[in-house]
C-alpha cells in the first residue's frame, strides 16, 4: 500500500477540533494541538505541529511525515532541545547528529514523527547547562556537574511527550533512542513501544567522555548494549540506571 504523503486538510481539522474540546485530568499536564502547517526541509516534505501545554507553558513541536493517525509501529524520535548542539553544531554532545539522523530515517521510511521538546540541558535550561559545561571544563563529568549545581542527573519528564503521541493519534511506536529511561517513562505513561531502534552516532574527541558517562551512569544503550532492540530487555537495563 502506498503511504500517504501527508495529513489532509480534513484530518488536520479533525485533530484540531478534537484538541480544542479536549481536557484531561490532571489538566495541568494536558496538551493542546493548535496548528499544523507544511514544512518542506532539506530532508524532504514534512508537516509541523504546534503544541502547547499548561504543564510547562512551553511551545513544543512535532515534525511529522505521512499519515500517522491511527497507525501502528510509527517510527518516532522524542528529541529534547539542545541549542548548542542542534543549532550551533557543538561537538560536546551528539544531539545534532541524532536529530539529523532521525529526520533522515523518517524521510526514508516515508512515515514517522519527531517530537521536539523544549527541555534544554536535560531540562535544567540553557544558562544552567552552560554553567554545567564550565564545571566540566574543570574536570567534572556531565552528571557530576548537574548534581553540583543542585539538579538531578536528568530532570526530564516525558509525560508531555506521551500526551503529544496520543494527541496525534498513533496507536503504537518504534522509538529511536539509546536512552532506556525514555523507554521506561513513555511505557509508564501508557505508550505502546513495539521496538527500540538504535541511534548510533560516531563519537568525536570532545563527546567521547560524555557518551561514556551516559553509558556507565545512566544506562544508555551504547557499546555492547547498542544492538538491544527488544523493549522488555531495554527496560531490564533501565532498572540499573540512575533513578530520577
Ligand atoms: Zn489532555
Ligand atoms: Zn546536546
Amino acid at each position: 500500500m502506498l503511504k500517504s504523503m501527508k495529513l489532509s486538510t480534513e484530518q488536520i481539522n479533525l485533530l484540531l477540533d478534537e484538541s480544542k474540546n479536549h481536557r484531561c485530568e490532571p489538566y495541568d499536564c494536558c496538551v493542546q494541538l493548535v496548528g499544523i502547517a507544511d514544512l518542506p526541509s532539506q530532508f524532504g516534505e514534512f508537516q509541523i505541529c504546534a503544541l502547547v501545554s499548561p504543564c510547562d507553558g512551553k511551545e513544543h513541536t512535532a515534525i511529522i511525515k505521512g499519515d500517522i493517525v491511527n497507525k501502528e509501529n510509527v517510527l518516532v524520535r522524542v528529541h529534547s532541545e539542545c541549542l548548542t548542539g542542534d543549532v550551533m553544531g557543538s561537538k560536546r554532545c551528539d544531539c545534532r547528529e541524532q536529530l539529523l539522523e532521525s529526520l533522515k530515517r523518517i524521510q526514508e521510511e516515508g512515515q514517522g514523527a519527531l517530537l521536539y521538546l523544549r527541555q534544554e540541558g536535560r531540562n535544567i535550561g540553557l544558562t544552567e547547562k552552560i554553567k554545567a559545561y564550565a564545571l566540566q571544563d574543570k574536570g567534572l563529568d556531565t552528571i557530576e556537574a548537574n548534581v553540583a549545581l543542585g539538579w538531578q542527573p536528568d530532570q526530564r519528564d516525558y509525560g508531555v511527550a506521551a500526551h503529544i503521541l496520543r494527541t496525534l493519534g498513533m496507536t503504537s511506536i518504534r522509538l529511536l533512542t539509546n536512552n532506556p529511561d525514555k523507554v521506561r517513562q513513555l511505557s509508564n505513561h501508557g505508550i505502546i513501544i513495539t521496538e527500540r531502534v538504535p541511534l548510533i552516532i560516531e563519537t568525536n574527541e570532545y563527546n567521547q567522555a560524555y557518551l561514556e558517562t551516559k553509558a556507565q551512569k545512566t544506562g544508555h544503550l551504547l557499546g555492547d548494549k547498542a544492538k538491544v532492540v527488544d523493549v522488555t530487555e531495554v527496560l531490564s537495563h533501565s532498572s540499573d540506571s540512575i533513578d530520577k
